[in-house]
């Protein structure tokens, strides 16, 4: 192998990783602001909150529910999981 194309090789791993970043990135913006059933507001700098509020990823769609809804509506999240 000779430096070029080790030097090649490098980039494309690069590029590879910072795709899939801005991936993750792009997922995250994503992310309600709010619940998905009773739209309550979401604060995602509130620790408590993003820990105790359930995010459902299906299809690329994110979904957030707030603890009450979670207890009350189990049925409502499963089926749309
Ligand atoms: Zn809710």
């Amino acid at each position: 192998m000779n430096r070029e194309q080790r030097r090649a090789i490098k980039k494309q791993v690069g590029a590879e990783a910072q795709e899939k970043m801005s991936n993750q990135i792009a997922q995250f913006d994503k992310m309600p602001e709010q619940c998905s059933a009773c739209q309550k507001d979401f604060d995602r700098k509130d620790k408590e909150m993003v820990q105790s509020w359930s995010v459902v990823v299906k299809q690329e769609i994110v979904r957030l529910f707030c603890p009450q809804c979670i207890a009350t509506a189990q049925e409502a999240i499963d089926a749309c999981t």
